[in-house]
């Protein structure tokens, strides 16, 4: 264990990062500090952030806000496990508690394992109150909801589950948005999950008819009903939760991602009557409800909360959804527009076949033009602004996309010509 150490090997704004486990791109940007909507690399140059680290910084970078809060929490004591309360995890679980129809939080770490806690609840919840057997798990076609053995066994696309199976077992996956497949849901069943939009897996929303078809079907069986919020929760779609816009009424909404703006925390949040079946024991996480992410997600929470928050992102939301429509009306290479309010994106196709290609020039091009994007499904151009970000620089960024777009599509379409 003595001797050099190589740290990494720098080229420009680039790290090679051999020594991250290899499911991570070897080679990446390095991200040295932000402000608001922007961060910067390594070389200083800065760029407008419409990833938020994958739907995670709802109120930006550089917060000097919340380092306080954090530092003033880890002056204090930086964890104090379960078998003790903290204060800012208290306060946190009552109003996340008092935001719907829940009796209580339990608090992971990431979006899986909120996941992971949702599953087992609603397992339990069928054992004991229906017996053995009943232990059916539905998620639908593109859902995604975690890298975990558990999650991952509701996670719809084949080559993130196949070399790990076998995985959990008692799963089925039925058609998104499809309410003749609902039918097939019944007491055997004992939990649904589902995201109110599909983040990784291609955008798609939940129709309002697949919504409250389904709200009334699980209510009709005790089938409990998890909305998978990790991506579409905490204001992303204008709303509190994805589920309040499209009007799905879940028994158990999981949160992560934004919860703590940067901080890795989760909530599992449940009703009374799995609560009630609850015994110290049952489940639990080391980490979970950490004092300073719960101070820090205390914060946010008041931020997202205060008045004219998310009319706000509404609005900002609207003006994504305009500047999205203008970019693919002009390209050839772009399909239709979908998404919900913070949360946006537009296929990129040709002769109406995904074209993953293509969508990767893009997302390589708009960086040369200094804005950040993220890809969802094949062939999504994904964007996630920090849910507060300033108007103009929603213009600007918008502007630097379709420069980037504009690019791509002239190389693109000088290429098919000399191939003709
Ligand atoms: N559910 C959804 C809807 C997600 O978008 C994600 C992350 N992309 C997860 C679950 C898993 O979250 P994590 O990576 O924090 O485990």
């Amino acid at each position: 264990m003595t001797g050099h150490v190589q740290e990494g090997s720098y080229d420009g704004a680039y790290i090679s990062n051999t020594k991250i486990a290899h499911c991570y791109a070897n080679r990446a940007m390095v991200l040295t500090d932000g402000r608001g909507a922007t961060v910067r690399d390594r070389t200083g140059r800065r760029y407008i952030d419409f990833t938020a680290g994958i739907a995670v910084n709802i109120l930006g970078h550089g917060r000097r806000d919340l380092a306080r809060i954090a530092a003033r929490e880890m002056r204090r004591r930086i964890h104090a496990s379960n078998l003790f309360a903290s204060v800012p995890t208290v306060q946190l679980a009552a109003h996340l508690v008092a935001s719907g129809p829940f009796a209580a939080c339990f608090f992971g770490n990431s979006g899986s394992e909120a996941n992971e806690a949702a599953l087992k609840f609603a397992r339990l919840y069928a054992h004991r109150t229906r017996g053995a057997g009943h232990h059916g798990i539905v998620s639908f076609s593109q859902g995604f909801h975690g890298r975990t053995m558990g999650s991952l066994s509701a996670t719809h696309k084949g080559s993130y589950r196949e070399p790990f199976e076998p995985l959990v077992g008692g799963v089925r996956y039925l058609p998104f948005n499809d309410v003749s497949a609902l039918a097939e849901l019944d007491a055997r069943t004992a939990g649904v999950i589902v995201e109110p939009i599909q983040g990784e897996g291609g955008l798609t929303a939940m129709s309002r008819e697949f919504a409250s078809v389904l709200s009334e079907t699980c209510r009709e069986h005790d089938i409990v009903l998890i909305a998978d919020e990790v991506q579409s929760g905490m204001g992303r779609t204008g709303r509190l939760y994805g589920s309040n816009t499209v009007g799905l009424a879940p028994d158990i909404v999981t949160l992560s991602k934004p919860l703590a703006a940067g901080l890795p925390l989760s909530a599992t949040l449940i009703p009374e009557r799995i609560n009630e079946l609850l015994s110290p024991g049952d489940h639990g996480s080391t980490f979970g409800g950490n004092p300073v992410a719960c101070a820090v997600a205390l914060r946010v929470w008041r931020e997202l909360t205060r008045t004219g928050f998310l009319d706000r992102v509404v609005q900002a939301g609207e003006r994504l959804e305009a500047g999205l429509q203008s970019i693919s009306a002009q390209s050839p290479i772009l399909g239709t527009p979908r998404g919900l309010g913070m949360l946006r994106g537009v296929p990129v196709e040709t002769d109406g076949e995904p074209a993953p290609d293509l969508l990767g020039r893009i997302i390589e091009q708009a960086r040369v033009e200094g804005v950040l994007i993220l890809r969802s499904g094949t062939n999504m151009i994904r964007l996630a602004p920090p849910l507060n970000i300033r108007d103009r620089l929603l213009t600007e960024g918008l502007a630097r996309l379709e420069r980037a777009v504009e690019q791509v599509t002239n190389d693109y379409e000088k290429e098919t010509r000399t191939h003709e």
